[in-house]
C-alpha cells in the first residue's frame, strides 16, 4: 500500500485497544505492516476487525497475543514479526496502565507490590523490548516511540504515586536511550498524552463505561482542566506517534517529548483556582 510508512514494519504494543489500536490502524492505512498485540483475545479481535474494515490485507498485519511483561511474550512478539515480515523498522512502546492497588489503598500507603507491577509494565517492559529490538532497528535505521503521560511532568499526583513515577522514569530512560542509540542510527522519542478517551480509566478504577464517559465529558468541558474544551481521542495521540515514527517528518528530533494534552499541563494547579475571565465579545 502507498503511504509514508510503505515498506515499514512496526510493532505496536498495547494495540488491542485504545491509543495502540488507533496507532496500528493509522500506520496500516499509511502503508505499514503492523504487529498488533495485547493479552485480551476479544480486544485483539476488535483491532483485527478495524483493520479488515479499513481494507487492510491480511498480508499487512499480524496478531500476536502476548503479555508484554513476560520474556516469553516479548520474544514471541519479535520472532513472529520477523517470521512474517522479515524485519523491524518501528517499535511503539505503548502498552501501559495505572494498575490498582491490591489492598485498595491510595497515596503513599499503596504497597511495594503495586510499585513493582506498575514499574514492570510501564518501564521494565520498555527497557527489555528496547534491548531485544535494538539489533533489528540498528539494521533498519529505525525508530522507537514511547508512550508516556503528562503525569510524568514536574508536579505531584498523590492518589496513585507509582504510575507518574513510572512515566517520569520512562521519560528519563527515553533521553538516555536516545543518546546511546542514535549512534547506531536509531531514534527514540516520546509522546505524553493528557486525558484521552480509552479503556485506561476503566482499567485503573473499575468504573463503568458510562461513568468513564461522564468523567471524560466533565473533564473535557472544564477549561481549567482541558483548555481546548474536549477530552482527547486516540487518533489525536496516534497522529503524534506517527509524526515521531516518520523519519521524513521528524529526523532531527532525538530524545524529546511531544505533549499532546489539549493544554492540560499549561493550567495545572494555581490557574484552576482563579475565576475565569468572562469571554471577550
Ligand atoms: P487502554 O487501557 O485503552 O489500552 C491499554 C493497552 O495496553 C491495551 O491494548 C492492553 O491490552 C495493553 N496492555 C496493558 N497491560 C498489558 C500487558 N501486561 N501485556 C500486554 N499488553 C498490555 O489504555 P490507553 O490506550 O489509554 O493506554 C495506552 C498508553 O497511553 C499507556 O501507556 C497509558 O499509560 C498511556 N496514557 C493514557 C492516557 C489516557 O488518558 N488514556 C493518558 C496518558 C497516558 P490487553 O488489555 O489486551 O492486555
Amino acid at each position: 500500500m502507498p503511504g509514508r510508512f510503505a515498506k515499514k514494519v512496526a510493532i505496536i504494543t498495547g494495540s488491542s485497544f485504545g491509543i495502540g489500536r488507533e496507532t496500528a490502524l493509522l500506520f496500516a492505512k499509511e502503508g505499514a505492516k503492523v504487529t498488533v498485540t495485547g493479552r485480551n483475545e476479544e480486544r485483539l479481535e476488535g483491532t483485527k476487525k478495524a483493520l479488515i474494515d479499513a481494507g487492510i490485507p491480511e498480508s499487512n498485519y499480524l496478531i500476536v497475543p502476548a503479555d508484554i511483561t513476560t520474556s516469553a511474550g516479548q520474544d514471541s512478539l519479535i520472532s513472529e514479526t520477523l517470521n512474517k515480515f522479515g524485519k523491524i523498522n518501528i517499535l511503539v512502546n505503548n502498552a501501559g496502565a495505572s494498575l490498582p492497588d491490591a489492598q485498595k489503598k491510595f497515596g503513599i500507603d499503596q504497597g511495594v507490590d503495586t510499585y513493582e507491577k506498575v514499574m514492570k509494565l510501564n518501564v521494565q517492559s520498555v527497557i527489555e523490548m528496547t534491548q531485544k529490538v535494538r539489533p533489528h532497528l540498528a539494521k533498519s535505521k529505525g525508530e522507537i516511540v514511547n508512550v508516556s503521560s503528562v503525569v510524568a511532568l514536574k508536579f505531584g499526583f498523590a492518589r496513585t504515586p507509582y504510575y507518574p513515577l513510572a512515566k517520569a522514569a520512562l521519560d528519563q530512560y527515553t533521553r538516555s536511550a536516545a543518546i546511546d542509540l542514535i549512534a547506531e542510527g536509531i531514534r527514540v522519542n516520546t509522546v505524553n498524552p493528557g486525558i484521552v478517551q480509552t479503556g485506561f480509566l476503566g482499567s485503573a478504577t473499575g468504573m463503568s463505561g458510562d461513568a468513564c464517559q461522564e468523567f471524560y465529558d466533565n473533564m473535557g468541558s472544564n477549561p481549567s482542566v482541558v483548555p481546548v474544551g474536549f477530552s482527547g481521542r486516540p487518533d489525536h495521540i496516534a497522529k503524534a506517534i506517527a509524526f515521531l515514527a516518520d523519519r521524513d517528518s521528524s529526523e532531527y528530533i532525538i530524545g524529546q517529548n511531544i505533549i499532546a494534552d489539549g493544554g492540560t499541563s499549561l493550567v495545572l494547579g494555581l490557574h484552576a483556582q482563579f475565576p475565569r475571565q468572562p469571554a471577550s465579545k
